[in-house]
């Protein structure tokens, strides 16, 4: 598989204006989401952790052999971000997941120890409301003993049903890809 950066935008002026369908990636900061990206193409360091300074507030797109987008929304929930940041945050978010004609469906990641959070609830409504279509994974499952996992994935199956994901073992990745395939199949 040929995974590539393709740029990091933080105006819609410069989304890809290709076509190539898009695969969204949301969560809180420090989710996983990063890694989860990096387990999913086999390519350490192709997503930027939160750790990179700069990169976090835009949108990354990565091209996936050539035939549609990994897009990489920054995290939300981050409290040292000032609150202009955080307007201007919500607000390209927001017209991405609105706007984006695009765009085939979302993950949304949440940690499988603390389940829904408040902005995670908020994020399932909205997307609910804008007639997205949405899977929620829930990461960093090998921090949760056998019993934790039970109890973790049972709590976040009252709002939706989750993918089980490590980024540490690879348990979902391959559940995950088939989710994509599934989005373009004619
Ligand atoms: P992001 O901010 O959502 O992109 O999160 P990152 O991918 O940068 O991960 C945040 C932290 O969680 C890092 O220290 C990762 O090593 C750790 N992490 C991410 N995924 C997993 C996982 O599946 N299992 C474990 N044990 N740690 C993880």
């Amino acid at each position: 598989m040929l995974a590539e950066f393709v740029r990091s935008a933080s105006s819609p002026e410069q989304f890809p204006a290709d076509g190539l369908p898009e695969i969204a990636f949301l969560g809180r900061s420090n989710v996983g989401k990063s890694s989860l990206i990096n387990a999913l193409v086999g390519k350490r360091g192709l997503a930027f952790t939160s750790n990179t300074p700069g990169r976090t507030q835009a949108i990354n797109f990565y091209r996936i052999d050539g035939k549609y987008y990994f897009v990489d929304l920054p995290g939300y929930g981050y409290a040292r971000v000032p609150r202009a940041a955080m307007e201007g945050w919500a607000k390209l978010i927001e017209h991405y997941l609105r706007e984006r004609n695009t765009l085939r469906l979302s993950f949304l990641i949440l940690d499988a120890r603390r389940g829904w959070m408040e902005k995670d609830l908020d994020l399932k409504t909205w997307l609910e409301a804008h007639h997205r279509p949405y899977v929620v994974v829930a990461s960093k499952i090998d921090k949760l003993n056998q019993s934790e996992q039970l109890h973790g994935l049972k709590a976040i199956r009252q709002q939706s049903e989750p993918l089980p994901f490590s980024a540490v073992t690879g348990r979902g990745v391959r559940e995950i890809w088939q989710a994509i395939s599934k989005t373009h199949q004619s």
